[in-house]
């Protein structure tokens, strides 16, 4: 994908996650504060906004991500805004200069949104946050970069999917989910399925 094809893309991943609201609601009224889809919602919609404005011309891939982080983390609020905006900055300035968003370049921004993630809120694998389904994208991407970006798509949004699921099992050691201690087991965390939802949508409109 080009820098014009990218940005098609996370539009198309902003509708998705728009679109995915009510799914996100239900699942932070269970172990959260229950604003996660509002938040999410509002983050993308912001998003959309940005991205079909007139004046809108990112000059390469690195720049088009740093815009729509920068976007979200101001628009979204909440503890999701400051991470889902670090995710898209992170690989703004990891992918500065590109004009080809390839399996490679997948597997550059999710891991330096990653290790950003993991800076910004101290959050490992096993904590139940997004960092689960990311941090499952990222292994699966890396594994995958000799193939191509439809292919690597479509598996890191199936590792994704599978790391969000995960998180059932585990007690939380961030967020609010952490208050409920056992009583979160049984239970997805919400970040982690937008995590991977995004990755999922990009895998869609990469596949359709
Ligand atoms: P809030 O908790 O402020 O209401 P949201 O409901 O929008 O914010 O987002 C909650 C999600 O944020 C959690 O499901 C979790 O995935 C993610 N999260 C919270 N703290 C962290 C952290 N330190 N690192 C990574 N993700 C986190
Ligand atoms: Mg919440
Ligand atoms: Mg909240």
């Amino acid at each position: 994908m080009n820098t014009t094809q990218f940005t098609a893309c996370l539009l198309y991943v902003a509708e998705g996650m728009i679109a995915s609201e009510p799914r996100l609601t239900a699942l932070d009224q269970v172990i959260g504060d229950g604003d996660h889809g509002i938040g999410i919602k509002r983050g993308f919609t912001a998003l959309r906004t940005l991205l079909l404005s007139a004046d809108f011309s990112p000059v390469d891939i690195g720049d088009c991500l740093l815009q729509s982080g920068t976007r979200l983390m101001t628009s979204m609020g909440g503890a999701s805004g400051a991470i889902f905006g670090t995710l898209f900055r992170a690989g703004g300035k990891a992918l500065a200069g590109r004009d080809e968003f390839d399996a490679p370049t997948l597997a550059a921004w999710l891991e330096s949104g990653m290790q950003a993630i993991h800076q910004r809120g101290g959050a490992k694998p096993g904590d139940k946050t997004m960092v689960d389904a990311l941090a499952a994208a990222t292994a699966r991407a890396h594994a995958d970069v000799a193939l191509t970006l439809a292919q690597a798509l479509a598996h890191s949004a199936q590792a994704a999917m599978a790391g969000a699921e995960e998180t059932s099992t585990m007690v939380a050691r961030f967020g609010r989910a952490k208050n409920l201690g056992e009583r979160a087991i049984g239970h997805c965390d919400p970040g982690a399925v937008s995590m991977a939802l995004i990755v999922q949508f990009m895998s869609e409109f990469v596949n359709q």
